[in-house]
């Protein structure tokens, strides 16, 4: 599928760029910066996240996320879907800790509030020494052993710090009713194969999702289409809508 083979070339070049765009990522640099009443690189980049999600949903999940990319790559090495249920919510614990950290820090800092998206940066290049790389490393041992342990991108499902931006962004885009890119069913069409289920690299078990009528609200769902491009019978399809609340 020409799509597919898009998708994974750009999330494979989003990888290899990680050496140089990994701070603008970075959960913590954030909260270094809001001591100093700084909006970093990664503050830019979580709004925008936030805000490309009202239309797009989890788009930048599927085609454009470094450590997706890394994911699906070593995907091999556990094929199995993760388990999901009680560990998706792990994510959005950490997230809402991680919050109210950077909003403490930013009402205890110092300064004038300014903007440098190239905070602690050498000419918007992260990783630029030898002990940048120790940590560099650390960040790929982090994203790589849940997706080996548990299976298919389970780092995204259990730990992932970005994904909550997107996941309120499409709640907050549906309940404005603002269309949004998603991915909708054409039950009736459904033959059960479970092709859908079989490439979904989120581990998603979509058949079931169809026949129950969940698909469109799956938080998880990364829109990035390999269902669509799977399903023999063309039971599923982008769509730009308003989506039902
Ligand atoms: S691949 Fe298509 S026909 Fe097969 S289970 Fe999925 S949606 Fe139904
Ligand atoms: S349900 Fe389809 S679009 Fe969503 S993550 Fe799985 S394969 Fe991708």
């Amino acid at each position: 599928m020409m799509r597919q083979r898009i998708r994974k070339t750009i999330l494979i070049i989003s990888f290899l760029l990680f050496p140089v765009t990994i701070w603008y990522f970075s959960p913590y640099l954030i909260i270094q910066a809001a001591s100093e009443h700084i909006m970093n690189g990664s503050f830019i980049v979580f709004v925008s996240m936030f805000v490309l999600s009202m239309f797009l949903g989890r788009v930048w999940c599927g085609y454009l996320c470094p450590a997706g990319g890394l994911q699906e790559c070593i995907s091999a090495g556990n094929p199995a879907p993760a388990k999901q249920g009680w560990r998706d919510k792990i994510k959005y614990v950490i997230w809402i800790i991680w919050i109210i950290a950077i909003v403490v820090t930013f009402i205890l800092g110092k300064n004038e509030v300014t903007v440098d998206p190239f905070y602690m940066t050498d000419h918007g290049i992260s990783i630029t020494s030898i002990y940048n790389y120790v940590m560099y490393y650390g960040v790929i041992l982090l994203l790589v052993l849940p997706a080996l342990i548990h299976g298919r991108r389970a780092t995204c499902h259990y730990i992932c710090w970005m994904a909550p931006f997107m996941v309120v962004g499409s709640s907050v885009g549906r309940l404005l009713h603002i269309p949004q890119l998603h991915i909708e069913a054409d039950k009736e069409k459904c033959v059960a194969c479970g092709r859908c289920s079989k490439s979904c690299p989120m581990g998603l078990d979509v058949k079931t999702l169809i026949s129950e009528g969940k698909n469109d609200k799956c938080t998880e769902c990364i829109q990035c289409g390999a269902c669509v491009d799977t399903c023999p019978k063309k039971v599923l399809k982008y769509k730009m809508t308003r989506r039902k609340n």
